[in-house]
């Protein structure tokens, strides 16, 4: 039996203004958890060359789908040297309000979209000029309309392999655009989950010379962004049809914050063409894949289930977004119950 097993560790580094992934790996003595380590924060935009080092706090890990047999990939925050969270640790504050709002048992489902580069260009797209318009290639097949397909698939199963909640893939409007989707889960697994996920994608795409993008607007003109379409609801929005209402309420009143927040490049991509609503506005509504949040078809005719926040761009943070919908809609939701007679009225 081997005596150690590989632990890759996967942090969050201070890339201005789209923080990116980074990840490096250590040998475990069998049996044994991976420890705290440090890294190099002067070449990560985290630290000054003089004070350098940064801690890493193992927070998630799972099995690595990549290297196979006991190996681990380990998610971490990142601390300074004195143990307090770095100021790019976005993980951290969602720890507080996710412990803060666990009553209202909130879920989540991200819908992760990212594009694939070959060089220069999209995956799949000719040396010179456009492919044909928009319009065949969203959940389509073959050769002329899906680039990347092998990539896409093995993303999927190792997430599997991982232990993720992985619920899905499809190709997207524009070609060489893909999505996945993870969860629904609690606000942390699925931040978590998300960001592992990320880094397997990266880390797969790698092997075929791909690239994979989260920028929100890759082609500019008359292809559709990259979003992370982000579903939400607590137990009262399971429920009472009163309260995905209230949800969506509230999210109105916290617009301008929620968008500072949802992605750098966010005005490129919410332009209210390519079924998104502008940046500048907010609306809400039943099946509107046009409105800022969607209350899907199937929620209105229940009378109750989730919503469907359309605002975040791909290059989002999902510890950020998550953090700023909870904290937006329970808050109103504890400052204002519904009154009881309106949940009577539709507990019938
Ligand atoms: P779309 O129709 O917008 O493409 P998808 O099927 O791609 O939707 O993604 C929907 C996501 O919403 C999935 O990840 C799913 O797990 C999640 N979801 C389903 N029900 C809930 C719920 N009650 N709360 C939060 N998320 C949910
Ligand atoms: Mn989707
Ligand atoms: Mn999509
Ligand atoms: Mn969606």
């Amino acid at each position: 039996m081997k005596s150690s097993y590989i632990a890759e560790y996967i942090w969050i580094d201070g890339t201005v203004p789209t923080q990116k992934v980074r990840s490096k790996a250590k040998t475990v003595p069998m049996g044994e958890e991976p420890p705290l380590w440090a890294f190099d924060g002067s070449s990560t935009y985290q630290a000054t060359g003089d004070r350098s080092d940064c801690v890493l706090k193992p927070v998630f890990s799972c099995a690595d789908p990549v290297r196979g047999g006991d190996n681990r990939l380990v998610l971490c925050e990142v601390l300074l040297a004195d143990m307090s969270p770095h100021p790019t640790n976005k993980r951290a504050p969602l720890v507080e309000v996710a412990k803060r709002f666990a009553s209202h048992e909130p879920w989540f489902g991200i819908e992760q979209e990212y594009t694939l580069f070959d060089g220069a260009k999209p995956l799949g797209w000719p040396e010179n000029g456009f492919p044909a318009p928009q319009g065949g290639y969203y959940c389509g097949v073959g050769a002329d309309e899906v680039f990347g397909r092998p990539i896409v698939d093995k993303h999927m199963v190792a997430c599997m392999d991982a232990g993720l909640s992985i619920a899905g893939i499809n190709a997207e409007v524009m070609p060489a655009q893909w999505e996945f989707q993870i969860g629904a889960l609690s606000p942390l697994e699925v931040a978590d989950q998300l960001w592992v996920a990320r880094w397997l994608l990266y880390r797969i795409a790698e092997d075929f010379g791909i690239n994979a993008t989260l920028y929100p607007k890759p082609v500019k003109g008359d292809w559709n962004g990259a979003g992370a379409h982000t579903n939400f609801s607590t137990k009262e929005m399971r429920e009472f049809f009163d309260y995905i209402i209230k949800a969506c309420e509230a999210l109105g009143e916290r617009h301008e914050l929620h968008i500072a927040n949802y992605g750098h490049a966010i005005e490129e991509r919410l332009t209210g063409r390519h079924e998104t609503c502008s940046y500048k506005e907010f609306r809400y509504g039943v099946s509107d894949r046009g409105a800022s949040v969607r209350i899907p078809w199937q929620v209105a005719r229940n009378q109750k289930g989730y919503i469907e926040d359309r605002r975040p761009n791909a290059n989002a943070d999902p510890y950020v977004t998550t953090r700023l919908i909870l904290e937006t809609v329970c808050t109103a939701f504890e400052r204002r119950p519904v009154a009881a007679h309106a949940q009577a009225a539709h507990a019938r």
